[in-house]
């Protein structure tokens, strides 16, 4: 009987959670736009992301391990799951395998091999410990602070330190030193004073005081120790500048020499920890927050020791504890992902091992996912489409009647240097000096994590690499660098439903071409436009021009700003101006370069739906997605995204073209009398 039960409740919960992933060794198939996923009883003119997206959001409730889910998410999913199959396969394969295949596949075994993690439970984290409790004075935290960096990457522990562009000179790779210091996502969550932010502070301390439990700790001296992470946290995060603030490149741009930068921290030998980190070539240093440093300094003088200690110790676990045994990840699971975003259940471990090689050996597993999945004719596609947007761009610019033709002359000139990366890079990265162990998973995640940092510590004075990528290949993603002037469109986001080979080019053009354009116009949004051709942070507008822009930006700004994300919480607008602006520039250049390419096409109808229409519903389908409370709050404050329910109906109703599509009358909710443009 007791069997019996057993297996009844087993059943019983496969069934309400949905059959158990497995890997698969193809990529399903999702037409580019699917008729399936609209709610056509839903009217366009009035809800349009109801009509394109209601069907997508009734036939696709939230996983139980996810905080939201959408378009770009399940693809990513169906992306993982076929790495899965790779790295399985390549994890039991015993000979043939080539270095990189062997690599990723050793790490892929050690990261799924539980007991071995289980039976190590916090001994990897030990050697850490023991060398903050050996710490005698603060002469020595310096060179201890630039091991603990090394090792984690994690800009928890105080700062964050690397390589970067000089935002004056794009061609010179300098140090930068970033504010960091604090475990909640953004300084506000330790400012506000409302009740919510009162008890996501209360929770945050109590699993402070919790891990501290887990290394140890007896009760009282863990919650004793947590209010002290938390009052040098809160020091820190009010000295922080807030995102917005952030969005200003002028305002993280504090070029300094190893003197000044002795100057603005008394207290921190940055000789000892340039030392430890092996870098003596370092001369320039872009501190992008001096108040911040400032009042870091200021803690490091007023804790005593043993405060530094605990504040230490504390980072470090948290930045160990995703790789250490069971009882570290769920516990740093429970507050970080439950409480925090709402997520009420774990990621199956492939599926975190899946996302540790691809985060830490991301251009190994990339080589895989490449040869398999994005041949040179998607590739040579996505090129041709690229240049449409671009040439539709090139044109926009000018016919613009609010811009003189100096500045044309010099927006031109930036679209024209800009540099398209599709797919995956044309060197990939040389791993062979990570060791990789079967059975020792947290040695495995600090050696890849110490080249990594080596890795972008070692950029600094040498000659700019401008083949490196930011994102790996099967990411679903793309993003704009200002001080590259590139766009980068990694494999995974050229994958149906988002691109689709099989597809006509109207859906195609909506969707992919309306996100080639989107980071077009990043470079020309209200922080990329601050950038000139060469990626130098130097103002090349007329003040007339300049101030037009401004007008226009505002008008997106005002629209947005109307919008709610959650509760009662509007969106921030000037944190998502950059967005908001790119969206809407992304579609209308996508429109115009759809528009060129099938010139003199007769374009048939589909589905009960014009060619119009499907340009844009095909357009709307990539942002479907059903979002958690929690998680949409912890948007409101650190996303510079609107939801994605503004994304499509805020950005169409600003299109003529689309009024005409659906026909739409005058005065409807997505034909308003008042519109914005900027592009
Ligand atoms: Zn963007």
């Amino acid at each position: 009987m007791k069997a019996f039960l057993a297996a009844c409740a087993a059943c019983i919960a496969t069934c309400v959670a949905g059959a158990p992933d497995t890997p698969i060794t193809a990529l399903p198939y999702t037409p580019g736009l699917d008729p399936e996923a609209m709610d056509r009883s839903a009217d366009p003119c009035v809800d349009f992301y109801q009509y394109t997206c209601g069907g997508w959001m009734k036939a696709n409730p939230i996983p139980a391990d996810r905080a939201s889910w959408n378009v770009f998410s399940k693809l990513a999913h169906d992306n993982q799951r076929y790495l899965w199959g790779i790295l399985a396969g390549l994890a039991e394969q015993a000979s043939g395998r080539t270095p990189v295949q062997r690599k990723i596949g050793d790490y892929f075994a050690a990261c799924m091999d539980e007991g071995a993690v289980e039976a190590l439970g916090m001994a990897p984290l030990e050697p850490h410990l023991e060398r903050i409790a050996a710490m005698n004075s603060r002469r020595e935290l310096p060179a201890l602070l630039a091991g603990l960096h090394l090792a984690t990457g994690d800009s928890g522990l105080l700062f964050g330190f690397g390589s970067n562009q000089d935002f004056a000179d794009s061609t010179k790779v300098i140090a930068f030193a970033a504010a960091g210091g604090i475990g909640l996502p953004d300084r506000d969550y330790y400012l506000k004073d409302d009740e919510r932010s009162k008890d996501m502070r209360a929770a945050y301390q109590a699993h402070i005081a919790r891990m501290f439990g887990l290394i140890g700790e007896a009760l009282d001296a863990a919650r004793a120790h947590a209010a002290t992470v938390m009052a040098i946290e809160t020091a820190l995060a009010r000295a922080s500048l807030s995102q917005l603030d952030r969005r200003d490149p002028y305002k993280l741009f504090h070029k300094m020499d190893a003197k000044a930068l002795r100057a603005l921290t008394p207290r921190f030998d940055w000789t000892a920890y340039l030392g430890a980190l092996g870098l003596t070539r370092a001369r320039t240093f872009n501190v992008t927050e001096p108040g911040f440093f400032g009042e870091m300094d200021r803690q490091l003088a007023a804790r005593g020791m043993d405060e530094l200690k605990t504040y230490l110790r504390w980072h470090v676990t948290r930045a160990a504890a995703p790789a250490l045994s069971a009882a570290f990840v769920n516990e740093n699971f429970d507050f970080f992902s439950r409480k925090l975003h709402g997520v009420p259940e774990m990621k199956p471990r492939w599926n975190r091992c899946v996302a540790w090689v691809d985060g830490q050996l991301g251009e190994a597993l990339g080589q895989e996912f490449v040869r398999r999945a994005f041949g040179p004719e998607l590739k040579a596609r996505a090129l041709h489409m690229t240049r449409q947007i671009e040439a539709a761009m090139a044109r926009d610019i000018a016919a613009l009647e609010w811009m003189s033709p100096a500045t044309k002359k010099r927006a031109l000139d930036k679209l024209a240097t800009l540099v398209n990366k599709i797919g995956y890079p044309e060197r990939w990265r040389d791993y062979s000096s990570v060791v990789v162990k079967r059975g020792d998973f947290f040695g495995n995640v600090e050696r890849a994590q110490r080249f990594e940092s080596r890795r972008d510590l070692a950029k600094i004075g040498r000659p700019l690499d401008r083949g490196e990528w930011g994102m790996t290949p099967p990411t679903v993603n793309a993003y704009y660098n200002a001080q590259m002037n590139d766009i980068n469109f990694p494999a995974g986001v050229l994958q149906p439903p988002l691109y689709d080979p099989q597809m006509d080019d109207a859906p195609n053009y909506g969707d992919t071409g309306g996100t080639i354009g989107h980071e077009l116009t990043h470079g020309f949004d209200d922080e990329g436009r601050k950038f000139d051709a060469r990626g130098n942070l130097k103002d090349w507008w007329t003040a007339q021009d300049a101030a037009a822009f401004e007008e226009r930006a505002q008008c997106i700004s005002g629209q947005f700003g109307q919008y709610v994300v959650v509760d009662d919480t509007r969106i921030n607008s000037q944190l998502t101006l950059g967005e908001d602006v790119a969206d809407l520039g992304g579609i209308i250049l996508a429109w115009m370069a759809w528009k060129a390419e099938t010139a003199g096409q007769a374009l048939a109808a589909r589905d009960g739906l014009s060619a119009e229409q499907r340009f844009f519903v095909g357009y709307a389908q990539w942002a479907c997605e059903n979002d958690r409370p929690e998680n949409q709050r912890v948007k409101a404050i650190t996303d510079p995204h609107s939801p994605s329910r503004y994304r499509v109906n805020g950005v169409v109703l600003n299109l003529p073209e689309f009024e005409r599509a659906f026909s739409c009358k005058p005065g409807q909710l997505m034909a308003p009398a008042r519109r914005c443009r900027v592009w």
